[in-house]
């Protein structure tokens, strides 16, 4: 046989099983799909729409992200629809950079807030260098994508070049709304943010809660808890000198018979 033969005969096998692939992929994907993954101490989440379209909240911190990208999204797909950075905090924003470095990201949310550390410096840089848009979240934004609805709950005002008194306080946070179920994604926020949108009245109902700041003891109070009352709680934690999650806020959970979900026990932690 010749050699051109061959090497037709061998793109011809390569192409079927690239496609094999691709329908198998496209074939084990329920949409949409949440996944809270396990990226260490750290926060970041995968909302997964249909085979091809991704929306990722937070990033962890360090490279982690890139591998739970590639278990989770096809080999094929390089792009990611919308990033949402809750705050420029490094355990959340330091795999984004990653992101920007690594995948053609069509969006961003975030809050906008002023800035100066080194890491914000290099997200601003990647930014401006890959041309990517940049939305800055405010309480009322609504993003639909596919069958699923998303809120901006908080900051109730555009924080865009202003001065937050405290990073983990101006979260973004999201309420997401599928066709049979509820996720409220809180941050960092702790119990002053909480008591704000419990002030304003906001629905902040769901059957699911990521737990905030990686189960800190300073937020997730009685009454925030009592208001969204949730089925289930993902704590997002890894190993940390914090004593994030903290006793306090797991006998909160279990004595509203909460069912804890930990991803530094469990690994990814996946809705669908
Ligand atoms: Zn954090």
């Amino acid at each position: 046989m010749s050699k051109k033969y061959l090497i037709i005969i061998l793109i011809f096998f390569t192409f079927n099983i690239l496609a094999a692939l691709a329908f198998y992929q496209q074939k084990t994907i329920q949409s949409p799909r949440v996944t809270f993954l396990n990226v260490g101490q750290g926060d970041a989440a995968l909302i997964e729409i249909g085979n091809d379209m991704q929306i990722l909240i937070d990033g962890g911190d360090g490279k982690n992200i890139l591998d739970k990208l590639g278990e989770h999204m096809s080999f094929y797909d390089r792009k990611i629809e919308l990033v949402i950075l809750t705050h420029p905090d490094k355990d959340h924003m330091g795999g984004l950079i990653e992101i920007l470095k690594y995948y053609e990201v069509e969006q961003i949310l975030e809050t906008g807030i002023i800035c100066e550390t080194a890491i914000c410096q290099e997200w601003d840089k990647l930014i401006e260098e890959k041309n990517i848009s940049v939305k800055y979240a405010q309480f009322g934004q609504r993003i639909k994508a596919g069958n699923i609805k998303m809120t901006v709950l908080y900051p109730f005002e555009n924080l865009q070049d202003k001065k937050a008194e405290n990073d983990n306080e101006s979260s973004i946070i999201l309420r997401i709304d599928t066709e049979n179920d509820s996720y409220l994604l809180t941050g960092d926020s702790g119990f002053k943010t909480e008591k704000k949108l419990i002030d304003e009245n906001i629905n902040i109902k769901a059957k699911v809660i990521k737990i905030s700041h990686h189960g800190s003891k300073n937020a997730t109070s009685n009454e925030f808890l009592r208001l969204v009352n949730p089925q289930k709680a993902v704590v997002s934690v890894g190993k940390n000198s914090y004593g994030h999650p903290a006793q306090e806020l797991l006998n909160r959970l279990k004595n509203m018979n909460v069912a804890i979900f930990r991803t530094d026990e469990e690994g990814d932690v996946i809705f669908e």
